[in-house]
C-alpha cells in the first residue's frame, strides 16, 4: 500500500492521464474503457489528445465484456482502461489475453477497488499499472486525490520523470478542499445522505466547493487540473487512513454479506459474485424495475441509496454524450445497466442496524407490488 503514497496527484483522473502519457498516448490515438462509467475517465483520456472508446458491459454485470473489447480494438488503439466497478473484479484473464493478443498496455481502474482479489491477484497488480481515487464517495476518503501505481520499472521511471513538473493546487482551491473534507466528517452519515447531497451540490454550482464533475462544456478548459499534485494536508490525510484500510475493508465486507442476506431478492437482485474472487465492495449494487421510484422512496425514508452510474458516461445525459464520443446505442447493457442501478453504502458509518432498516425499505417497497 505504501506504493499508492509514491505518486500521488489532484485526482484519480489525472493519475490515469500521467499513466497515459507516460505510455505515449496522445493525438490520433484511441483508448478503450468501459461504459457505465463517470465522466472523469474519458475525461482524462481527452486530456491526453486521444479518443475514448467504448467497450460494452457483460450482459448481466457492471463490468467490460471481453467479447465488446476485442471488436472496439482498432489500429488507434494505444492502451485499455479496465473498471472493477463497485469493487467486483473485470473478467481480467480474458482482457488480458485480447490485450496481449494486440500488443496493448492494460491500466486498472481501482478506485472502487483499494482491496480485493481476482482469482488470488491483488486488484491493481495485474495491468501495466492501476490508478486511484480518493474523493468523497470512495473507500479512503483523503478529501480530494489520486493516486498512480506502476507495476514495471519503466513506466514506473517515466512517471518520475514527470512528477516533478507537477505542482500543488492554489492555496484557495486548498482551503476549500480543507473546508470541504470537515463538512464531511461532520456531516456525512447515511440519514443525511440526500440534504448533504443536495448541499454540496449546491455548493459546487455556485464554485465554494470543489465538485466532482467539470461541466461537459468546459472540459477542454480542464488542462490545468492535469498538472496538479495532490494537496500536502490530504496526503497526511490519505497517509493516516490507509493504515486503516485492513478495518475499512472487514467493515464492507460484513456490511455487504449482511445487506445480501437481509435484503430479499424479490424486489431486488444482487449483484453476481465469483467464487474464485475476494469481492470487496465499494458500495453495494443493486438492479431494481421502477429505479426513479425506488430514488425516490428512498429519499422520503432518508435511505442512502446512489444513482450511479446514471447513464454510460455519468452524469452526461444520454442524448449529448456524444460531447465524450459516446453514440446512443452503441452500449446497449451499460445502457441499461444504468436505467436500473443503485447502490447502498458499505463505509465505517454503516451499522448493521442501518443495514436492517434498508432491509425493511425494501420489504415495503416489495409489498407496494414494484416487481
Ligand atoms: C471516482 C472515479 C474516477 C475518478 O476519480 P477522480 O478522483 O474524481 O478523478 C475514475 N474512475 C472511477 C471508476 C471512479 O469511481
Amino acid at each position: 500500500m505504501n506504493k499508492i503514497l509514491a505518486h500521488t496527484y489532484y485526482r484519480g483522473r489525472v493519475a490515469m492521464h500521467a499513466q497515459l502519457r507516460a505510455l505515449g498516448v496522445g493525438a490520433d490515438h484511441e483508448v478503450a474503457i468501459q461504459a457505465f462509467t463517470c465522466l472523469a475517465v474519458p475525461e482524462g483520456v481527452m486530456a491526453t489528445g486521444a479518443k475514448p472508446v467504448y467497450v460494452d458491459i457483460t450482459s448481466d454485470g457492471f463490468n467490460m465484456d471481453p467479447e465488446s473489447l476485442r471488436k472496439r480494438i482498432s489500429s488507434r488503439t494505444r492502451a485499455i482502461v479496465v473498471q472493477h466497478t463497485f469493487g467486483i473484479p473485470a473478467p481480467m484473464n480474458e482482457i488480458l489475453d485480447i490485450a496481449q493478443e494486440h500488443g496493448l498496455p492494460v491500466i486498472e481502474d481501482c478506485c472502487h477497488s483499494l482491496s480485493g482479489a481476482y482469482k488470488g491477484k491483488t486488484l491493481g497488480s495485474m495491468g501495466v499499472s492501476a490508478f486511484y481515487s480518493f474523493e468523497w464517495g470512495k473507500p479512503i476518503v483523503a478529501g480530494i486525490g489520486g493516486a498512480a501505481v506502476a507495476n514495471n520499472d519503466r513506466l514506473n521511471s517515466a512517471l518520475l520523470a514527470e512528477y516533478s513538473s507537477y505542482r500543488n493546487p492554489g492555496s484557495i482551491r486548498q482551503l476549500k478542499i480543507e473546508l470541504q473534507y470537515m463538512a464531511f466528517s461532520v456531516l456525512y452519515r447515511p440519514a443525511w445522505f440526500w440534504p448533504v447531497r443536495s448541499a454540496f451540490q449546491l455548493l459546487a454550482r455556485l464554485g465554494a466547493a470543489e465538485g466532482n464533475f467539470n461541466a461537459i462544456d468546459t472540459i477542454e478548459d480542464a488542462a490545468p487540473d492535469f498538472s496538479m499534485k495532490m494537496a500536502p494536508r490530504s496526503v497526511a490525510r490519505l497517509t493516516r487512513s490507509i493504515s486503516g484500510l485492513d478495518a475499512v475493508t472487514k467493515h464492507s465486507n460484513s456490511i455487504s454479506k449482511a445487506y445480501r442476506e437481509r435484503i430479499k431478492p424479490n424486489a431486488v437482485i444482487h449483484p453476481g459474485v465469483d467464487d474464485d474472487d475476494s469481492v470487496v465492495f465499494a458500495r453495494y449494487p443493486l438492479r431494481v424495475n421502477n429505479k426513479e421510484l425506488v430514488l425516490k422512496l428512498a429519499k422520503n425514508a432518508n435511505i442512502e441509496l446512489a444513482e450511479w452510474y446514471s447513464t454510460p458516461i455519468h452524469p452526461v445525459p444520454l442524448e449529448v454524450g456524444q460531447a465524450v464520443f459516446y453514440e446512443v446505442g452503441s452500449c446497449p447493457n451499460a445502457e441499461r445497466r444504468a436505467a436500473e442501478t443503485v447502490s447502498l453504502p458499505t463505509h465505517p458509518r454503516v451499522s448493521l442496524a442501518y443495514v436492517q432498516k434498508v432491509a425493511s425499505f425494501f420489504d415495503n417497497i416489495e409489498s407496494t407490488g414494484l416487481r
